[in-house]
């Protein structure tokens, strides 16, 4: 069992956002600004399992967009997300119908999220120690930071 309680509510998987036909549009643009092709600013986070999560790091949207379309496609996994480490990226107006309550736009995430208390994250090494920040499910963004980007 994992170190947190799973919530009754979850927030839209990544393949019924994908439904939307703005979204699906949103997702294929590059996101603008890029952030600089130095380290790893993108990382997909694929979910297999309740609370089994791995995630890869890529140079570039263009690079992580083929693993990302794999695992949206395979039905192994329960959910992905592409996550921009560095740039947080407001919610386009053309996209705004797609948040309903009780989700909060994620700027990293770029899709709605939850924000929720962790011990562990698997976006995280370790355990979280002295920290009681509510963070997003996907990418562990802290709320507070995320909701003034
Ligand atoms: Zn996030």
């Amino acid at each position: 069992m994992g170190s947190r309680t799973i919530s009754a509510v979850k927030p839209p998987t990544i393949r019924e956002l994908l439904d939307d036909p703005a979204y699906r549009r949103f997702m294929k643009q590059l996101p603008s600004p890029e952030p600089k092709a130095i380290g790893l600013p993108w990382f997909v986070y694929a979910q297999k399992g309740q609370l089994q999560w791995r995630g890869k790091g890529f140079v570039t949207y263009a690079d992580a967009w083929p693993t990302f379309v794999k695992v949206v496609r395979n039905d192994a996994y329960v959910d992905v997300a592409l996550v921009s480490k560095r740039v947080l990226y407001k919610m386009p107006p053309e996209i705004a119908h797609i948040m309903s309550w009780p989700f909060e736009w994620c700027p990293r995430c770029r899709r709605p999220t939850m924000y929720e208390l962790f011990k562990r994250h698997h976006a995280m090494r370790g355990n979280i120690f002295a920290s009681r920040a509510a963070r997003c499910v996907f990418c562990a963004i802290k709320w507070d930071f995320a909701v003034t980007a």
